[in-house]
């Protein structure tokens, strides 16, 4: 079957949530996909920031297909050797003591807003967000989401979340009432269009925390598990949250989410407090300790901080190059932004079709900045391809 019978059939069953590129993906390798009509693609959005190892990473791959033949679920009422195992890989890389594992970043955030919820003496119950922030669609995670767009139709939302404007730590400070328990933020923020926090801001933000006794949680989500260049963002910032949650990348295409926490907010939680049927299933965390152990071996988080170097400065190239067309070049790693002039902000969508049209697939976050979000395994020439491709592109429509 072609793209346009499989789209044809897929748009006459799905409720029409997403606006998709009129293709069907059938394979993937490393960071190529195919389509159904048998197209290839470079992949710079690697699944949104989850197919970091690339797709179908063979040892990934292999875990999976391991696991599966052993055992495949058991729920939460018992323990299993896959969860423990990866469990303890994280805990003895991060900050913290203990982990809750579910499956998906919305569900990790939902994790954390109960938990600082449990943990904070009664009456406190407030979560401070920033705007522009994604924390996800469940009810209580796009409520904490700062961008009014996804809210609306949805009301009544939840009670208990606050929005602080983006990088002012006075008025951030003026929010926190007697009910405030937590702040929540992404050390950089993803879809509100690669923006990333200041260290000075958010090394005020914790201090705040302390002043006022409130739990800094940090989403992760889409910036934790190497994208940055280390396993977590925290740690290039050298700051020290109290909860992180992660979700993406953390089994390289199988749904997963975690929240990461220290000994004294985990005793908040106990029997029966939260949970999740399917949260950290066997095969998912198999995959997920080959991740982990992938990333920390030797050289491969260097190798993102180079290729995040060499990206951002051909991105910086394109930009002395069309300075009518492109500005700042932002991100961590190999998150990186492409911020559009003015003039041509209305145009980022035009210009992630026509990249698509070239094969090469990335996307325009926040109505600002043409995103890139590469598997880590991207390769130099790769990054050229995009950067031709890119530099193609804005000649035409100069
Ligand atoms: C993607 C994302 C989420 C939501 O994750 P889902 O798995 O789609 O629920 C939450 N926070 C951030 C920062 C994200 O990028």
């Amino acid at each position: 079957m072609n793209n346009n019978e499989l789209i044809a059939r897929s748009n006459r069953v799905f409720i029409n949530t997403y606006s998709r590129y009129p293709v069907a993906m059938v394979e993937g390798e490393g960071c190529r996909l195919k389509d159904a009509d048998g197209r290839e693609y470079l992949d710079f959005l690697a699944g949104i920031a989850v197919c970091s190892l690339g797709h179908c990473h063979p040892a990934v791959t292999e875990a999976i297909r391991e696991q599966a033949g052993r055992l495949l679920h058991v729920s939460n009422l018992y323990h299993t050797v896959p969860q423990t195992e990866l469990a303890e890989l994280l805990i003895a890389n991060s900050f913290a003591d203990r982990i809750f594992m579910c499956n998906s970043g919305a569900e990790a955030n939902e994790a954390a807003i109960k938990l600082a919820r449990k943990y904070s003496p009664a009456g406190k119950y407030e979560i401070i967000s920033l705007e522009g922030s994604f924390h996800g669609r469940t009810l209580a995670a796009v409520t904490a989401t700062g961008q009014p767009r996804f809210h609306e139709g949805f009301e009544p939302l939840p009670e208990g979340f606050v929005y602080a404007p983006f990088g002012d730590l006075g008025v951030l400070e003026n929010l926190i009432s007697a009910q405030t328990c937590a702040i929540l933020c992404e050390p950089l923020q993803g879809e509100g269009g690669v923006r990333p926090l200041a260290r000075e801001y958010l090394a005020g933000i914790r201090a705040l925390c302390d002043k006022h006794q409130l739990l800094l949680i940090f989403d992760e989500v889409q910036v934790g598990m190497g994208r940055t260049g280390s396993l977590f963002a925290y740690e290039q910032l050298g700051i020290v949250p109290d909860i992180i949650t992660l979700a993406k990348a953390l089994a390289n295409g199988l749904p997963i989410g975690a929240l990461l926490t220290t000994e004294a907010v985990a005793a908040a939680f106990t029997p029966g407090s939260h949970a999740s049927t399917f949260g950290g299933n066997p095969v998912v965390c198999a995959a997920g300790k080959v991740v982990v152990e992938t990333m920390l071996a030797d050289g491969f988080l260097d190798g993102v901080k180079a290729k995040g170097k060499y990206l951002a400065g051909k991105l910086a190239g394109l930009a002395s190059r069309y300075p009518k067309i492109a500005g700042e070049v932002r991100g961590m790693g190999l998150i990186q932004g492409l911020l559009l002039t003015p003039e041509y902000v209305a145009r980022g969508a035009e210009i992630v079709n026509k990249l698509f049209e070239a094969g090469i697939l990335a996307n325009f976050a926040g109505n600002v900045a043409l995103r890139f979000l590469p598997p880590l395994i991207v390769t130099e020439e790769e990054i050229d391809r995009l950067a031709e491709a890119l530099d193609e592109i804005f000649g035409e429509i100069s």
